[in-house]
């Protein structure tokens, strides 16, 4: 992948032509009511694109033809290899495209460039392919009956299914939803999140080159009280899935309890505990784990490591070392190749991000390193790393997730303690350890409650694993074969073989 220079990028971004209308039913089109919502450059503070704002009506729209093709078994009803072949063809499209999508993606969440190049794209063309490849090596069951029945259990689609998704990884995080939920034979509705609507909307312009029929795919681009609440509310839609805020997640609960008693599958927020050891085998490594680990993405990841736990004897040398990682990473221009860490999303993440900052040192926190809004003359909403030795787990900072770059660093002394800090939270999705010790490395990881748990690393996975956590972290996991689970229900069918019949 050549990474190219600032000056290529930019000469790109002008030639950019950016889709702005809803995609229903194999068209684009704008809102009902010709309503807009403007979409941002959080780099300059300058609008990118007036886009389509879905209301109710686009949203019934939406559903409606979704429900259509699905009932019309123009995709559902297709050989299962039929239908992995056509995401195979979309990810090749994406991987044309590649390109494309990743301007998209740093102009409009604010993102290096060489992330979205060197993650956000590669992992969604691979979550295409790999869907596509795996669906047909997939088997039903038979049941362990007498001999005068039959019984099968078989895999059904839902329907149709909703996806409602957040801002930091835009594409990414439907693309894990889109395509488990498409490859099982389901029609789909996306409701992008307001701040971050354009590169799925350049992924509907590939869908027809795919294959995938009219109706089968569709984006309601509008905001989350509306669009989004439309969707969860709505009574024709079989399955919502979401990636967001426990706050939001919560109201999923509701909307559908209010309404159709939809599945709701949520993938919610984090404060993952990372946990140093002081037998860690290699305190170089870690220390650049716990830096990459809160100021990837801008530290606007949901799994960031952003509870830092250092083994008394080791605390100080070791954050000496983290401190020498994160005074390497400055903002920069996300067009820039060379740049590690983007601006924040929008100004009111910003000042959230920074109203969290002037808690921390408010509560008794001292502040090591960072804590200040940097290039404020570019217009664009950036914010240096932060970390914080913290006197104990009592401070907003270390209980709240801030969705920045902010670490709370503390020390513990024994490994009761730690486990016991460590899941003295809410959130249940990710936690990372170091240790030498094979014994306690097994021991720790089952007594943390989190969904994904790194050891002697942070950040590692795959597709082929499960992604997803516990407690108010949510329900369900996205990637992995696990997640068709979700996208599918089970039929028993029972055959009664008896002669007499
Ligand atoms: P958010 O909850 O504000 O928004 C997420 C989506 O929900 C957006 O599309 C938004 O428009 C919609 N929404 C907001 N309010 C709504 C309402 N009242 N009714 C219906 N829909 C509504 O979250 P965000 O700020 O976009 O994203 C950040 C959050 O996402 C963080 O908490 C982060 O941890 C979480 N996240 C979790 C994962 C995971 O896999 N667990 C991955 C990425 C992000």
């Amino acid at each position: 992948m050549t990474l190219h220079d600032t000056s290529y990028w930019k000469n790109k971004a002008t030639q950019l032509s950016l889709q702005d209308k809803a995609y229903i039913d194999g068209k684009f089109v704008p809102a009902q009511d010709g309503g807009v919502l403007a979409v941002i450059d959080p780099s300059t503070g300058a609008t990118l694109a007036q886009v389509a704002d879905c209301q109710q009506a686009d949203v019934d729209l939406a559903v409606a033809a979704a429900r259509r093709a699905y009932e019309s078994g123009v995709w559902s009803g297709l050989h299962p290899r039929e239908r992995g072949q056509r995401l195979l063809a979309l990810s090749a499209l994406i991987q044309r495209d590649i390109e494309e999508f990743a301007l998209l993606e740093t102009l409009n969440v604010g993102k290096p460039i060489t992330e979205s190049l060197m993650f956000d794209l590669p992992e969604a063309i691979k979550t295409y392919a790999w869907y596509g490849e795996a669906i047909d090596k997939i088997y039903d069951e038979i049941a362990p009956t007498g001999s005068n029945a039959l019984a099968t259990v078989t895999r059904e689609p839902l329907g149709v299914i909703a996806a409602v998704v957040p801002w930091n990884y835009p594409l990414l995080m439907a693309s894990w939803k889109i395509a488990p939920a498409l490859v099982s034979g389901n029609c789909v509705v996306v409701k992008p999140s307001e701040l971050t609507p354009l590169s799925l909307l350049k992924l509907s312009s590939l869908m027809d080159e795919a294959g995938i029929p009219a109706g089968v795919f569709n984006v309601v681009p509008g905001t989350g009280p509306v669009a989004g609440q439309a969707l969860g509310l709505h009574n024709d839609v079989d399955c919502l899935t979401f990636t967001g805020s426990t706050a939001t997640g919560k109201r999923f609960m509701e909307y559908s309890g209010q309404s159709n008693l939809k599945r709701v599958w949520l993938e919610c927020g984090g404060k993952s505990p990372h946990i140093v050891f002081d037998d860690c085998p290699d305190l170089d490594k870690a220390a650049m784990a716990a830096a990459v680990g809160i100021t990837s993405n801008q530290g606007e990841v949901c799994i960031a490591g952003s509870r830092l736990y250092v083994q008394e004897g080791i605390y100080d040398d070791f954050m000496k070392r983290v401190s020498r990682c994160v005074q390497n990473i400055r903002p920069g221009d996300p067009l820039d190749p060379n740049t590690v860490m983007g601006a924040i999303v929008d100004e009111r993440q910003m000042n959230k991000v920074l109203s969290y900052i002037e808690s921390g040192k408010n509560e008794g926190a001292t502040l090591r390193l960072g804590g200040q809004r940097v290039r404020a003359e570019t217009g664009g909403y950036y914010i240096e790393p932060t970390i914080f030795d913290c006197p104990s787990d009592q401070l907003s900072i270390v209980n709240e997730e801030i969705f920045g770059p902010v670490l709370s660093a503390r020390r513990f002394n024994t490994e009761e303690e730690v486990i016991a800090c460590a899941n003295d939270s809410i959130y249940g999705l990710g936690a990372g350890l170091w240790t030498a010790n094979l014994g306690r490395a097994h021991r720790v990881s089952r007594k943390l409650r989190a969904g994904l748990v790194w050891v002697n690393c942070f950040f590692d996975s795959d597709i082929t694993v499960p992604f997803g956590g516990v407690k108010q972290s949510g329900s369900g996991r996205d990637k992995s074969l696990h997640a068709l689970d979700k996208y599918t229900d089970l039929k028993t069918s029972w055959f009664n073989l008896d002669a007499s019949n």
